[in-house]
């Protein structure tokens, strides 16, 4: 079976990760989406509220190959542990290649079974972001269509949660 990793910090879901997610289930057997947690990194949600977020973004889709898991440690352990060698990634632009390639090659270094798949963004998801998402929100602007409209709730309900808190 070709199951695939798709990491990230999904922080939150975006429509641009949603979109890598389904074309990731119509090409693989199965897809298990992984937050990974960096230590050095405070988001706004905590990793299990990210799981949580993305579960919820992939009801409408119903019970399809997709699993979403949260991890501490090693990408390359993560995949060790689920037998699985390929790891998805999206592309939005030039800006994202350097950083990508320097992970994937790192990865392959640590695991040489290991191969990083890239994905192409669709154009109209080229310029989105969860740190993008977060700004518009912060300073009132509308989220709708770059979040999946079942967490734009949540989205709104932990920002203001946040803005209150300063
Ligand atoms: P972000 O950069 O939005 O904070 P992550 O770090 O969680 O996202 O990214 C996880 C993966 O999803 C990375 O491979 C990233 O390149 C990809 N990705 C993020 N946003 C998009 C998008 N709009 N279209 C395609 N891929 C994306």
């Amino acid at each position: 079976m070709n199951t695939v990793v798709y990491p990230g910090s999904f922080d939150p879901i975006t429509n641009g990760h949603l979109d890598i997610i389904k074309r990731s289930a119509a090409t693989f057997d199965e897809v298990i989406v992984v937050v990974l947690v960096n230590p050095h990194k405070k988001g706004l949600f905590e990793a299990s509220e990210r799981v949580e977020l993305i579960k919820k973004a992939l009801e409408p889709i119903g019970d399809v190959n997709v699993k979403v898991e949260c991890f501490n440690g090693l990408l390359v352990d993560f995949m060790k542990e689920k037998n699985a060698k390929i790891i998805i990634k999206g592309l939005r632009a030039v800006s994202d290649f350097e950083y990508e390639f320097q992970m994937s090659l790192m990865n392959n270094k640590l695991d040489p079974t290991v191969e990083t798949v890239f994905m192409m963004t669709r154009a109209e998801y080229s310029f989105l972001s969860s740190s993008s998402v977060k700004q518009v929100a912060i300073f009132g602007g509308s989220i709708i269509g770059l979040v999946p409209d079942e967490i734009i709730e949540d989205v709104m309900e932990k920002v203001n949660k946040k803005i209150k808190e300063r």
